[in-house]
């Protein structure tokens, strides 16, 4: 008898890796090949809940595939849908820590908005995720993971957009998102096209130059948020290690388009000088901007920009030759927009603030 722990997890490595196992594995037991490939398609573009569920092979190889490998859920603990279709879920993972998802439809699209890992290190000033502290990086199966589940749903959840955008830094998590990013965009993984998948960050240089030396076509957004480094000191922390010349350095030697994420602070960062500041960047490397209504449940002591004085910003940063758009926001009724997700934390561990090199992993 296969050790539970000893199985290998067909969905915490690459599809072309998965491969590798499955071809040595059947020509161990004698298989013919072709079911390497039944196999492969049932571990992310058609997804099976179990290998007890691939009916299209023969009982006794299913039984013999599943005391060899394993094939992980994430289990939802609660699902919650908004007013304006907005789903948010939220994931417990095997040791208990918890993330949340969220599914956004938009006309055709459905934009899944997944986690990099439990809880935050960053203690941005204004989000809600930064005031639960740090668990623990996610592992690449429990980040791709999300989107699988999805699929799994009942009915599917046709998800044709991916944005790292929930919980957590993915540029501190890079070596897991890395392979991540390989499971969702592989045509024997889950086949999204790399210009559907966003990667957001405050800046972190390396994974910058880390994403920008792939070769698919995966898009950047940076949290810049303020539009000079004793503004951006004061509201994000991470400033310190990465100021806002050398994220905009590196914004610059990305090879593809850049987006600029700006949560507007009424009286904070939504002057005119501040768009005159925010438009230059913007010039300097060709950034889009979004600009994003704050959403409450972050830090308190922050009021939201009016609406009108949001479209007179994004006025000015036009006039000045910068592309912009003002983001709708979604889901605010269930706590799922931009940096409302949080969940409560059951161990007893405090939170973690430190900002050490060994947090980002590079690979
Ligand atoms: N750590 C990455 C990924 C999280 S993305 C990053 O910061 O880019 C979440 C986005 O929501 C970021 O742009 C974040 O700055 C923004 N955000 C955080 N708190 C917010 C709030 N209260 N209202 C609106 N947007 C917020």
């Amino acid at each position: 008898m296969t050790d539970e722990n000893q199985r290998i997890n067909l969905l915490n490595m690459t599809p072309h890796a998965a491969r590798g196992a499955l071809v040595e594995f059947f020509e161990r037991v004698g298989q013919p090949r072709y079911r390497v490939d039944q196999v492969l398609r049932r571990l992310w573009l058609n997804p099976a809940p179990s290998f007890e569920a691939m009916t299209e092979l023969p009982k006794a190889l299913r039984e013999t595939l599943d005391a060899a490998f394993e094939l992980p859920r994430l289990a939802i603990a609660a699902r919650q849908k908004s007013a304006d279709g907005t789903e948010k879920f939220l994931f417990r993972l095997a040791d208990n820590e918890a993330i949340e998802t969220v599914a956004i439809p938009d006309g055709d699209r459905v934009t899944l908005c997944i986690s990099s890992q439990a809880g935050c290190a960053l203690q941005c000033a204004f989000c809600a995720t930064g005031a639960m502290g740090f668990s623990r990086n996610l592992t690449p199966f429990e980040i791709a993971g999300q989107v699988r589940e999805m699929r799994l749903s009942d009915p599917p959840i046709p998800v044709t957009n991916i944005v790292f955008m929930g919980m957590g830094e993915p540029m501190m998590n890079w070596k897991a998102v890395d392979v991540a990013l390989t499971m969702l965009n592989d045509p024997a993984g889950l086949g999204i096209g790399a210009r559907h998948i966003t990667i957001s960050t405050v800046g972190v240089l390396p994974g910058i130059i880390a994403l920008g030396q792939r070769q698919e076509q995966f898009r950047l957004a940076i949290s810049i948020h303020a539009p000079n480094d004793g503004l951006r000191q004061e509201l994000m922390p991470i400033n310190t290690r990465y100021p806002l010349a050398q994220v905009i350095d590196a914004a610059k030697v990305f090879d593809r388009r850049v987006t600029f994420e700006y949560v507007m602070l009424g009286g904070v960062n939504d002057r005119e000088e501040h768009a005159l500041q925010l438009a230059k960047l913007a010039k300097d490397c060709r950034a889009f901007v979004n600009l994003i209504p704050l959403h409450p449940g972050g830090a308190r002591g922050f009021s939201p920009t009016s609406p009108d004085h949001i479209r007179a910003f994004a006025r000015e940063l036009r006039a000045e030759g910068v592309e912009v758009a003002v983001r709708k926001s979604r889901g605010v009724d269930i706590a799922a927009a931009c940096g409302q997700l949080r969940v409560e934390r059951l161990g007893r561990r405090p939170p973690r603030r430190a900002q050490h090199d060994d947090d980002v992993q590079v690979a």
